[in-house]
This record gives C-alpha cells, sequence and structure tokens, in this order.
C-alpha cells in the first residue's frame, strides 16, 4: 500500500498531464521528511505522488491513483504531479533536485505515452492562484521561459531513455548500518497497511496514526530533524532480520564464543 493509501480514488486510466511543482521547503525538507509528515499529517492538506530531494526520492501514491496537488479537480484526476522539493534551500541543491525532477517526468512521459507540450507539461500557477512553482520561475526567467525550459528538458531525458530511481522509503538497510544514525526508526513493509517503530531495541507496530505523531514529533523535539523513516520489501526481507536480532537474548558469557 502506498503511503496515501489511495484517498483521492483510483483514476482507472493513465495520466495524462504532468506538474512539477516546487514545495515551498526548506534544506530540512528532504524525502525523508515528507516520508514522516505524509504519515502524521492530514492529508486533505495536499499531496503529490513524487517528492524529489537530495536524499532520496520519494513515492508517496501510486501512479494509477489521484492526488490533491494542484486545487483543480481536473488536474487532481488526471495528472501526475512531482514536488521538486527544498525550493526555499541552496540554490545548487534545488536546481539539481529539479533536474531529478525532470528526469523523472522523463521517464513517466516515456512510460504513459504523454508526449511534452504546452498542454501536457503543466505549472501550478497556470491552474490555481499560486506562486508555485516559485523557486523554478524565478531561476528560469519566468513562468513561460520556465514552462519551455521544462518541456525542452524533458524532451532531452526522453530521447536518452534516462530513468532514474525511486521508492516508497528509504532502501532497506539492517541494522547493524542502523548504528551509524542513532538505533530508533520507523519503517513499513511491502503490502503491509502498518507502521512499524523500532526502538532500538524491540519493534512495536503502531495502532493509531496518533501514536506515530506522538513518537515522531518527540524525535523531532530531541533530535532537531525528522526520524529516519524506511520500506521494506518482500524481495529484502530486512525486517525478518531486524527481527531475529531485537528478539535475540543478551550475550551473558563469552563461553560460547570460545573464549
Ligand atoms: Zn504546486
Amino acid at each position: 500500500m502506498s503511503i496515501c493509501g489511495g484517498i483521492v480514488g483510483a483514476r482507472g486510466r493513465n495520466p495524462n498531464s504532468i506538474f512539477i511543482h516546487n514545495d515551498a521547503g526548506s534544506q530540512a525538507s528532504n524525502a525523508n521528511h515528507y516520508n514522516v509528515w505524509l504519515r502524521t499529517h492530514p492529508l486533505g492538506s495536499g499531496f503529490a505522488h513524487y517528492y524529489v530531494a537530495d536524499d532520496y526520492i520519494l513515492q508517496a501514491e501510486d501512479d494509477g491513483n489521484c492526488a490533491w496537488h494542484c486545487g483543480n479537480d481536473y488536474y487532481n484526476a488526471n495528472a501526475l504531479s512531482i514536488e521538486a522539493c527544498q525550493s526555499f534551500g541552496d540554490k545548487n541543491i534545488f536546481l539539481s533536485n529539479e533536474q531529478k525532477a525532470l528526469k523523472l517526468a522523463a521517464q513517466k512521459c516515456n512510460q504513459y505515452g504523454i508526449v511534452p507540450s504546452e498542454s501536457t507539461i503543466r505549472l501550478h500557477q497556470e491552474v490555481f492562484a499560486t506562486a508555485c512553482p516559485h523557486r523554478s520561475v524565478e531561476l528560469h526567467g519566468g513562468a513561460k521561459a520556465t514552462k519551455q525550459y521544462f518541456i525542452a528538458e524533458i524532451k532531452k531525458y526522453m530521447g536518452n531513455g534516462a530513468t532514474i530511481d525511486y521508492g516508497q522509503g528509504l532502501p532497506g538497510i539492517s541494522p547493524e548500518e542502523m548504528e551509524a544514525e542513532g538505533m530508533e526508526y520507523i519503517f513499513d513493509i511491502e503490502g503491509v497497511g502498518c507502521v512499524f517503530y523500532f526502538d532500538g531495541q524491540n519493534i512495536k507496530a503502531f495502532a493509531h496514526g496518533d501514536e506515530l505523531k506522538l513518537i515522531c514529533d518527540i524525535y523531532k523535539a530531541n533530535h532537531g530533524k525528522d526520524i529516519t523513516a524506511r520500506h521494506y520489501t518482500k524481495k529484502a526481507p530486512w525486517y525478518q532480520r531486524l527481527l531475529e536480532f531485537s528478539a535475540r537474548k543478551p550475550v551473558t558469557s563469552f563461553k560460547g564464543f570460545g573464549l
């Protein structure tokens, strides 16, 4: 199940257009931030299919589902939405995120047979009273020039057959690797509609969204950043390794280790 869970419903056909948004987020608004934020805030305030940032590309909603991304019923239903994140942050990081967003858009155009044009590559401000995509417009010389730039870049990447990796969370890693970051984190598992919490020793399942919000809020207050969120797949079942590790009894003697 996707993070947003198909809350706006299935489209029932391929998307026919793509919006490149700017998230109006700070340097800290990376993909991990949105991974946690989307799970702990009402989705009615808006969300996109993809969040492209300097840590990774988060897919928050399946392509086949609609999203509340532009305040326009037609395009919420029919368009794919890609957020170029950290748009109030460092210029070079933003431009790199924007390039990755355009590469992802090219991949999706090839996948769904969308021909890039004025009517298929859209800016949020064309359909709604907003400055979005504010940073792109500022850096590329206005809305009209930005749109031309987006279309040209997407065509270029389509010609290259460029593809870019994305996922519904960070790729799974081993519990041992987690030590470098501090041990607490949250994770979900492909096909399981539940979020789990590893507190450094034990795994618990959140029974209610408020519990998840509480833990994430406290973590952020204590650490000044979002808790790490990961997504495990059945192909690489690190959740099973983590369970075995967390359930192991403490070492009380080194005799069994040949000492
Ligand atoms: Zn937007």
